[in-house]
Parts: structure tokens; C-alpha cells; sequence
């Protein structure tokens, strides 16, 4: 695996393989890798020729400067994961180097993002595009894989590839979970041994969810007893669960009203924020 911390030297490494008429599969992360992670390496290696990944903790989408300086670091251990996965390259820039100016850049998104998280975390996706742009600039990939874990930031990158008019296809990979069913993130390293143990509150409630969706018990009734099921353990407060349209993204209030509806929920335990979500119908 060869590691390049410039963006002239990585793209000088990719023109070469691209000469050769061989397909890049790009994989964004910011660090802290886990297997949800490395399941779009193993994606985009089974998808295109050269598979590269990079790791930035990019500051322009944290909204809370805690939540940045907090984010785990672990390049070493990084690393070795990547090189273990078969990743062909690792893209590690500096700020300076993403950002050698300020980036002023206002995107919209509509509807997108006046919800959840956007709702939650104002300039947050702006800050996920402007990076998301760069990467792309940098390492124009075929295909871009993504976790389905951030939802609706798969919308939000698809909506931006769209406007941009880019030539990258956006993969959407389904999300990766421990054996007790809470979502793999980075943020999980965070946590305390008893607030680790309450986490997993947040996959069962959404489980529970899911069969209560298949039983289409009306979807008031149905939030209501996810939030409420979440907040049984004093450890955790729920800060949105909405149960939306997958395209729009929109709330839906009633199961005929969408072909496809997914229950995203964002959760703090103690200082850490959660996500995750579930396919409802
Ligand atoms: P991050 O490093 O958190 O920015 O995540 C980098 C990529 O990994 C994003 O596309 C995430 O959606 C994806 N990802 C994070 N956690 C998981 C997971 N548990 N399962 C699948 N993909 C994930």
C-alpha cells in the first residue's frame, strides 16, 4: 500500500493506473477505522482496479469543537488495517493541504438537509461537501463508497455529485453493526464500559421498530415507544428519531404514503452523539 500525504503526488501515482485503463474506487473516512469501514474497502476492491481511502478529520463539518478535538485519532492502527484490507492507496493531507484557503463555498440542498441532522448540526453537511468536493477533485474516482450508518448524508453527497454535475457513481453500503447489534462507529471508542453497554439500547429500540413498522401499528404510536424504549435507560436521550421517505428524506406520517421508509435516530449518551437507522418498510 503506498501512502501519500500530498495531493500532486497522489494524483501523479493515479495518472499512471489510469493510463493503464484501470478503474478508482474511493473510500473517504475520517480515521478511527473500524470493520464498517473496511467493508467499503472490501467493496471497492471487489468493484474497481485501485482502491484508495483517505483519512481526514475534516474541522469544516464539526459543528461542536469538542466533538473535533475529542474525534479518535489513531493513524498507526489505521494504517496497518488498510494495508491488512488490500487497500492499493492511502490519501493522508494535511488541513493546510485540503484547505491552503478558507473555504467560503455555500452549497444547497433543499429540503435535504433541514432535517435530522441538518436540523441538529447546522453547517454540517455544507462542511461534508466542501470536503467530499475536494476529495473528488483530488482523486476523481470511478466509484465512491459510502455507509448507509449516515443515511442522509448518502443523500446529501448524491444531491451535491448531481449539482457538480460529476462523473462519480455514489455506492451505498449497508452498515455494519457489533454482535450485539449497536452500529460500528468511530465515536463507539468514546464511550465508558457502562455507557457501551446502554448504547446498544439504540439497535434494539430500532429492531423493535421494524416489527412494529411490519405490523403498521400507526407511526405516531410507533415513535413514541422508540423514544420512549430508548429512554428507558436513563443513559440515553434521544435527540431526533423520524421516520421518513428514503429519496426525500421527509417525515411520513402514514405507511402508504412511501415505497421505501427508514427510522433514523440520533442519540446522546453522556457527551457522545449516536446515529443509526433501519430500513421500516
Ligand atoms: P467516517 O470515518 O465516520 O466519516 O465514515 C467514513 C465512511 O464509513 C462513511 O461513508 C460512513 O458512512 C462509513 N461508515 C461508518 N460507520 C459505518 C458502519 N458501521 N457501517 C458501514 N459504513 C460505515
Amino acid at each position: 500500500m503506498k501512502k501519500y500525504s500530498q495531493i500532486t503526488a497522489l494524483q501523479d501515482a493515479l495518472s499512471i493506473f489510469r493510463q493503464q485503463g484501470k478503474t478508482i474506487g474511493f473510500v473517504p473516512t475520517m480515521g478511527a477505522l473500524h470493520s464498517g469501514h473496511t467493508s467499503l474497502v472490501q467493496l471497492s476492491k471487489k468493484a474497481c482496479d485501485i482502491t484508495v481511502a483517505s483519512i481526514f478529520v475534516n474541522p469544516t463539518q464539526f459543528n461542536e469543537k469538542d466533538d473535533f478535538m475529542r474525534y479518535p485519532r489513531t493513524l498507526d492502527k489505521d494504517i496497518a488495517m488498510l494495508q491488512k484490507a488490500g487497500c492499493d492507496i492511502v490519501f493522508t493531507p494535511s488541513e493546510q493541504e485540503m484547505y491552503p484557503e478558507k473555504d467560503t463555498r455555500v452549497f444547497s440542498f433543499g429540503a435535504l438537509d433541514k432535517v435530522m441532522e441538518g436540523a441538529f448540526r447546522p453547517g454540517h453537511f455544507n462542511g461534508v461537501a466542501q470536503i467530499v468536493s475536494r476529495l473528488f477533485e483530488c482523486v476523481q474516482p470511478d466509484k465512491a463508497f459510502f455507509g448507509q450508518k449516515d443515511f442522509q448524508q448518502v443523500a446529501i453527497i448524491k444531491s451535491m455529485v448531481r449539482q457538480l454535475q460529476l462523473k462519480v457513481e455514489i455506492v451505498a453500503a449497508p452498515i455494519i453493526r457489533e454482535p450485539d447489534g449497536l452500529a460500528m462507529s468511530s465515536r463507539n471508542m468514546l464511550l465508558s464500559e457502562a455507557q457501551r453497554q446502554s448504547a446498544v439500547g439504540i439497535s434494539r429500540a430500532l429492531l423493535s421498530a421494524q416489527k412494529n413498522a411490519a405490523l403498521r401499528i400507526p407511526i405516531t404510536t410507533l415513535k413514541e415507544e422508540t423514544i420512549r424504549s430508548i429512554e428507558t435507560d436513563p443513559a440515553l436521550k434521544v435527540e431526533y428519531f423520524e421516520v421518513v421517505d428514503a429519496d426525500s428524506l421527509q417525515a411520513v406520517h402514514a405507511w402508504e404514503d412511501s415505497k421505501a421508509i427508514v427510522g433514523c435516530v440520533a442519540v446522546r449518551v453522556g457527551k457522545i452523539r449516536l446515529i443509526d437507522n433501519i430500513q421500516l418498510v
